[in-house]
C-alpha cells in the first residue's frame, strides 16, 4: 500500500488517498482542530473497509463494497500519520483520538477489534481515545460483544462509541440505512452493558436534514439518557445528499435549534457539533469521500474544493 495523493494544505485537515496492490482506493484524515495545537489535540479518522455496502442515503462513501481493511491496512493509515508528525514514535499529545469512520461500517470488520486490542502495545502515548461510529447492522452481535471485553479490559473511561441513528421513525431510518439493523431496544440493552459509571456515555448521532424526523420524546424509553447523550451534527454536503434532495438545517452558530431544546427537556445532555465548514471545502468531514468524484463531471459550491497533490 502507498500513499498516492493528500489535499492541498490547510491548517484545519488534510485526506491522504493511499492505493494498495489491487488498485483498491482507502482514504484516511488527519485533523488538527485550531485553536488547539498538535500536542494538545490530534484526531486520525481512518478508513475500515474498501467502500461500504451499508450505501446510506446521505454517503458518499457507500454504494459499492470491494473487500475489508486488513490489518496491516489499517495499520499502516494510522503509522503513515504517526511518521510524518512524530517520527520518533512518541505521541506527543495530550489527547491522542483515533475515530474508526472514514470509509465503511467498522462493525464489519474484526480486524478493528484487533488493532483496538494491541494498540497499547504498539504505539507509545500519553494519552488516547478510541472512538467508534456504527449505524449497529443486524448479525454484528460477535463484533461488538468482543468489543465489550476489549473496551472494559483496556479503555474502561476512554472509549467512545456512537450509533448514528438518524431519525427516530423506524420506517425513515431503514430509508436512510438501508439495512438490517439493531432495533433500538437491542441498541439500549447493549449499551446499558458498555457503558461504565465513570465512563463516557454513549453517543447517539442524528445528522440533521429538512427530511429527518426526530422525536426525542418517542425514544426515552429505548436510550436511558443517564447513559447517553445526543450528537446533533450538521448533514455535510454530499453529492449523494444532494441528489436526494437532503440539505442541511442546523445553524452554523449552534443557537436556537428547537430539537436540541426537546431532547433537553427529555433529560439528554445535547452536543450541537457544527465543527469547522472549512472541512466540508476540504472533504474531510463525515460521508464525504474523493476519490469517488475524482473526474466526475458533477460540482457542488461548497464541498471538495481542495485540489489533490501527487504524495
Ligand atoms: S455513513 Fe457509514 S455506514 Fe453509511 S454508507 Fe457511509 S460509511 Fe457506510
Amino acid at each position: 500500500m502507498k500513499v498516492i495523493s493528500k489535499t492541498s494544505d490547510s491548517e484545519i485537515a488534510s485526506v491522504f488517498i493511499a492505493e494498495d496492490e489491487n488498485r483498491r482506493l482507502l482514504e484516511f484524515v488527519e485533523s488538527t482542530q485550531p485553536p488547539y495545537t498538535i500536542n494538545q489535540k490530534w484526531v486520525l479518522i481512518i478508513s475500515t473497509l474498501f467502500g461500504c455496502p451499508v450505501n446510506c442515503k446521505f454517503c458518499d462513501a457507500g454504494g459499492s463494497f470491494n473487500g475489508i481493511v486488513s490489518y496491516d491496512q489499517l495499520k499502516f493509515q494510522i503509522d503513515y500519520l504517526i511518521n510524518r508528525r512524530f517520527p520518533d514514535g512518541y505521541i506527543d499529545t495530550d489527547k491522542f483520538k483515533i475515530q474508526f469512520a472514514r470509509m465503511g461500517e467498522p462493525a464489519f470488520n474484526p480486524n478493528v477489534l484487533s488493532i483496538l486490542e494491541d494498540f497499547p502495545s504498539l504505539y507509545n502515548y500519553r494519552y488516547f481515545l478510541p472512538s467508534l461510529s456504527s449505524i449497529a447492522p443486524a448479525s454484528t452481535g460477535g463484533f461488538f460483544d468482543k468489543l465489550l471485553e476489549i473496551k472494559h479490559k483496556l479503555y474502561s473511561d476512554t472509549f467512545q462509541l456512537q450509533f448514528s441513528i438518524h431519525s427516530t421513525d423506524i420506517e425513515q431510518r431503514d430509508q436512510l440505512i438501508p439495512v438490517k439493523k439493531w432495533s433500538f431496544e437491542q441498541i439500549g440493552k447493549y449499551s446499558q452493558e458498555f457503558y461504565q459509571h465513570g465512563g463516557k456515555k454513549i453517543t447517539l448521532n442524528f445528522a440533521v436534514s429538512q427530511q429527518n424526523i426526530i422525536e426525542p420524546e418517542k425514544i426515552v424509553e429505548y436510550f436511558d439518557p443517564a447513559i447517553f447523550l445526543i450528537k446533533l451534527t450538521p448533514l455535510n454536503p454530499t453529492f449523494r445528499a444532494s441528489a436526494n434532495g437532503m440539505f442541511n438545517v442546523i445553524k452554523t452558530d449552534g443557537h436556537n435549534f428547537e430539537i436540541s431544546d426537546r431532547f433537553k427537556s427529555c433529560g439528554y445532555d445535547v452536543i450541537i457539533s457544527i465543527g469547522e465548514l472549512e472541512e466540508n471545502k476540504i472533504g474531510s468531514n463525515c460521508g464525504q469521500y474523493i476519490s469517488k468524484h475524482q473526474g466526475c463531471e458533477a460540482k457542488t459550491d461548497d464541498s471538495y474544493l481542495y485540489p489533490l497533490i501527487s504524495v
